[in-house]
């Protein structure tokens, strides 16, 4: 058995000088959260030593504020105690029904919104939710701290634009206004504890009149990584978000995916299910828009 050295740093300058010293050293480091994702890779995929950085101790990673043109959430807060939370939920509520997607109750008490992104999979749940929301990535290192759209963040299946030292901080978002509202749908071929098949996130904004003024849409797990799909936004602004609207907007999103087949759906119905998810998800915000007039 492997031994881990452990360092549970209490300032992020503590953090990023750890993470520092065994990078230029050329030892291997690894930042944790709630360790949902890496003590599984550790055990099934690559159980070589490391030194592992704990940041759940940081301030900064276990802030949330919710102001009135900005929200921030801490990039260590574990699920549960985001779910919990009935000013983000009215503020994000798409958001926060794709955080509590992750796993079962044991797993929503240590897995992080922050550990969701920077594992970077293609069918992480919190990504498209993060994509329509314009999440920005708040990221510290030891040149100071730096700003990152999500969509930039995620580089590939498993990596991420983090550079030697780095960590992020957390993801903040512009407070919706009224007539805006997101939501997010996947499909598990059963109930719970499963990877998507395909997911889809949309934000809407509607006018009074309830046209569609902006829009972003995003889909999981049908790429390498999750994608914005501007073609479907396209489709639905403008518009009242009628069936025709949603169909195009389903469409695109099913052009726009190139999806694998696995034990859990071959190609070809991926494509199929995430332009179905689209359309339920965008007239799910239209719903929740309309509601905030
Ligand atoms: C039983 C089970 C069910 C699951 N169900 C789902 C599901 O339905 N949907 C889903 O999307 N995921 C699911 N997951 C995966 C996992 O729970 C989530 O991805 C979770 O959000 C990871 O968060 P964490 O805090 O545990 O990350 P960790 O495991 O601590 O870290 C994950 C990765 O991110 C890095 N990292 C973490 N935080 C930071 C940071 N602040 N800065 C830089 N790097 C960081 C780590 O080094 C590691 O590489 C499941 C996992 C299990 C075990």
């Amino acid at each position: 058995m492997q031994s881990f050295a452990y360092a549970a740093p209490e300032t992020v300058e503590q953090a990023i000088a750890v993470l520092q010293e065994h990078s230029q050293a050329g030892k291997p480091v690894q930042i944790l959260a709630g360790g949902t994702d890496l003590l599984v890779q550790i055990r099934v995929v690559d159980s070589s030593a490391r030194t592992i950085v704990d940041v759940k101790k940081l301030p900064e990673t276990n802030r949330l504020e919710i102001g009135t043109s900005e929200i921030y959430v801490g990039a260590a807060i574990p699920a549960a105690a985001l779910t919990a939370n009935a000013e983000l939920k009215a503020r994000l509520p798409g958001l926060v029904e794709a955080i509590d997607l992750i796993g079962s109750t044991q797993i929503q008490g240590r897995a992080s919104l922050g550990g969701n992104l920077c594992n970077a999979s293609p069918a992480g749940d919190t990504i498209p939710a993060l994509l329509v929301n314009r999440g920005r990535c708040q990221i510290a290192g030891p040149d100071g701290t730096r700003e990152l759209p999500v969509e930039e963040f995620v580089t590939g299946v498993g990596t991420n634009a983090l550079g030697e030292g780095e960590l992020l901080l957390g993801i903040s978002f512009p407070t919706p206004a009224t007539g805006t509202a997101d939501a997010y749908l996947r499909f598990i071929p059963r109930s719970e504890m499963d990877i998507a098949v395909a997911g889809a996130g949309v934000s809407v904004t509607l006018d009074e009149n309830g046209t569609c003024t902006t829009a972003r849409v995003a889909i999981g797990a049908v790429a390498p990584t999750a994608l914005l799909v501007t073609a479907a936004a396209d489709a639905l602004m403008g518009t009242p978000l009628d069936d025709e609207a949603l169909a195009a907007a389903g469409a695109a999103c099913t052009a726009a995916s190139s999806p694998i087949s696995d034990k859990r759906g071959t190609a070809d119905y991926r494509r199929k299910v995430v332009a179905v998810l689209c359309k339920r998800a965008a007239a799910i915000a239209a719903e929740r828009a309309r509601g905030s007039y």
